[in-house]
């Protein structure tokens, strides 16, 4: 089972998320746990007969965790931040008693939070270090220190909260569009049910201006339909009766009954959130290495405070004099915002990316996609459009090499196999003839071609290769360019269907941009149409002729010569490429986004989103980087000036403040 938690309390940075999964290790049946800091979501895995969702609350709020099961949002509570604010104000008005007692109050009222996870027994986390640091300065007689301390961690925390909000909040809109509510058409007449009571082939009736409840196909009546959240294309798209709707998106005009192929969870968009949502919540390697080193922070930490007071102690020989530095040092070693520089910059680049219709799906892709240096292209349907128009056809008897190939292709959903079929029955404009009823024993080579028996004989469609793979002679074909389609009867070769198709109108832009990467087509078709595309976009390095499984070798020959290699499929035979390259990316559009064995997906169909993919990934690796010298640079430079006492307690907990703010505002600046 698939649990999810939000956690509303207990967890502030990256050795939070350590102990939360530390209470949760050993536990029988739990398998796998994912932290989500900057979300605070969690998402655990659990066997059959593990624990329970009742179980599993009782065990976290033990290690001091308060979770819900429902996505609720937590909004940040602003109140105890500003009354310590106050407090801490309040301190340098009163007297030096009074004072004193004031930041008690601060302490242990608005900082009481902290000061429960700061002193829970066995897992110190970072807030152990900041009672500790304000225990200290409290102990040194400075109230003041003790005071600013709670309020700037606290108002911290708050600016944090809001900056989280908004990362995350791309990736959340994907799934909140879903309506609660769909019309199921029934006998009776038209009832509204809630969506979750829609069952598989059920009717629902959609008109303009709703959210599609439920994934679909259009059983009466046409619609218009906005894309926007799943592709992020703007342009309504037409569906008429047959096609396939999304759920989570918009009915623009026209009314339609569907019927349902997908709901709740397996519904493309619940499918692309959730995946989103495990890709965003991944911890890259660098993060594993903070996470390794947060674990041994607190009991250092503590170690050389204890040693600054001890200095200050052999020193000057007052027990006294040490506390103020070592309460500086307790307070600006904490490195909250170390927790904050990986998780906030995924979940605002994969957030950003989603906006545009370009979904990473696996935890490994963002960190793939940055270090990519090299591009290799599926031509057919990813460079070019796919929508095939026939120039011309080269045999004795034209009309029954058509029919044939379109008898055959019937059996195949390659986009040659499309505009075979298109071509046949517009020439045969009488219905009742169609295409040719009697086919059976349907075949198919995925980067070759298809055959079938047809009227009783052996029909092969393919390229030419595919033809002596047969032990058939192909024939000569027409001097022109473009994708040329034998078809042979019975052994012989009839004829050739020569076909072109157009260049993706963004293709030579999206080339372009991906410089100075190098850029690779790789194409089943013959030499002549790959080099045609591959010098009208500008790509230098073509390879021809390679069937699904050489695709493959070709990428494993790049990458075994040090490359780093991205595929971009159309996923239709190419799903060995995408899964042997460093990253696949699969361009499609609308429903079978989720479906693709890709690390990501450019649901809008459009190429733009591979340059886009590639240069978001990176900038969100400079700003990782970024980050960490952000969160951990300051704690190192300061170090060694608050256990020389030469930093007030208060002024460090401005600084921990202002880390975690820049770290946060770097990484707002991907959106
Ligand atoms: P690409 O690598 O450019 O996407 P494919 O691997 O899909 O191309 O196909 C390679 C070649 O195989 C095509 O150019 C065509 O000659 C032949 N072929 C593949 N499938 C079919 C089919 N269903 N009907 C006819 N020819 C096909
Ligand atoms: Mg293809």
């Amino acid at each position: 089972m698939d649990i999810r938690f939000q956690v509303t309390d207990g967890m502030h940075c990256a050795s939070c998320v350590r102990r939360f999964e530390q209470a949760l290790e050993g536990v029988p049946g739990v398998t796998d746990v994912q932290v989500d800091l900057a979300a605070r979501r969690a998402r655990i895995a659990t066997a059959d007969g593990g624990p329970s969702i009742p179980d599993l609350t009782a065990r976290l709020a033990t290690a001091g965790f308060t979770v819900t099961s429902e996505a609720v949002t937590v909004r940040a509570n602003p109140w105890p931040a500003l009354i310590a604010l106050a407090l801490a104000i309040v301190t340098f008005l009163l007297p030096h008693p009074l004072a004193l007692a004031v930041a008690a109050l601060a302490l242990i009222g608005p900082g009481f939070p902290i000061l429960r996870s700061g002193l829970r027994w066995g897992a110190p986390g970072m807030d152990a270090l900041i009672v500790l640091g304000g225990a200290a300065a409290f102990a040194a007689g400075e109230p003041h220190a003790t005071a600013v301390t709670v309020a700037l961690t606290l108002v911290g925390r708050l600016i944090e909260a809001r900056a989280r909000a908004a990362t995350g909040a791309a990736v959340e809109r994907l799934a909140s569009r879903i309506p609660a509510t769909a019309v199921r058409v029934t006998a009776a007449g038209d009832e509204t049910v809630p969506v979750a009571r829609i069952s598989l082939g059920e009717r629902v009736r959609l008109r303009p201006g709703d959210a599609v409840p439920v994934d679909g196909t259009v059983a009466e009546g046409a619609l218009s339909l906005d894309e926007a959240l799943l592709t992020g294309e703007s342009l309504p798209v037409e569906r008429a009766a047959g096609m396939p709707v999304a759920a989570g998106t918009r009915v623009v005009d026209g009314t339609a009954v569907i019927t349902a192929t997908g709901v709740g969870a397996t519904t493309a968009v619940a499918r692309i959130a959730d995946l989103v949502q495990r890709a965003a919540v991944a911890k890259p390697t660098v993060q594993r290495l903070v996470d390794r080193i947060a674990a041994w922070f607190v009991p250092a930490v503590a170690l050389i405070a204890l040693g600054t007071w001890a200095g200050w102690y052999v020193h000057s020989g007052d027990p006294w004099r040490g506390l103020l530095p070592a309460a500086a040092v307790l307070v600006i070693a904490c490195p909250c915002a170390l927790g904050l520089a990986t998780p906030t910059a995924l979940v605002a680049a994969v957030g950003r990316l989603a906006r545009h219709g370009i979904y990473v799906l696996t935890p490994r892709a963002l960190e793939a996609a940055a270090g990519i240096d090299t591009v290799a292209f599926d031509k057919t349907g990813t460079l070019t459009t796919g929508q095939f128009r026939i120039e011309r056809i080269a045999a004795e008897d034209p009309h029954r090499v058509l029919r044939l190939a379109a008898a055959v292709e019937q059996g195949s959903e390659h986009p040659l196999a499309l505009a075979i079929r298109c071509a046949w029955l517009e020439k045969e404009l009488a219905p009742s003839r169609g295409i040719v009823q009697d086919v059976s024993r349907f075949t198919h080579r995925a980067g070759g071609g298809a055959g079938a028996e047809v009227d009783g004989g052996a029909v092969l469609v393919g390229s030419a290769d595919f033809m002596r793979a047969n032990g058939i002679e192909p024939r000569e074909e027409p001097t022109l360019g473009g994708t040329m389609v034998h078809v042979a009867l019975n052994g012989t070769d009839l004829g050739v269907i020569a076909l072109t198709d157009a260049e993706r109108e963004e293709a030579v832009t999206a080339v372009a941009a991906l410089a100075p990467r190098r850029v690779v087509l790789i194409t089943g078709d013959r030499e002549v149409a790959a080099r045609a595309v591959a010098t009208r976009l500008g790509i230098d390095e073509a390879i021809a002729r390679c069937r699904p499984e050489q695709k493959l070798e070709q990428i494993q020959r790049l990458r075994a010569g040090g490359a780093r290699v991205a595929f971009v499929g159309d996923g239709i035979n190419d799903a060995p490429a995408l899964a042997g390259a460093d990253l696949g990316i699969a361009i499609g559009s609308g429903t079978d986004v989720a479906r693709a064995s890709a690390d990501a997906v450019l649901a809008g169909g459009d190429l733009g989103g591979v340059p886009r993919l590639l240069d978001t990934a990176r900038a969100c690796r400079r700003v990782i980087v970024q980050n960490l010298l952000l969160a951990s640079g300051y704690n190192l430079v300061a170090l060694p000036f608050a256990a020389a006492g030469l930093v007030h307690p208060g002024l460090a907990a401005g600084a921990m403040a202002v880390s975690s703010l820049l770290v946060v505002g770097n990484s707002l600046r991907l959106r």
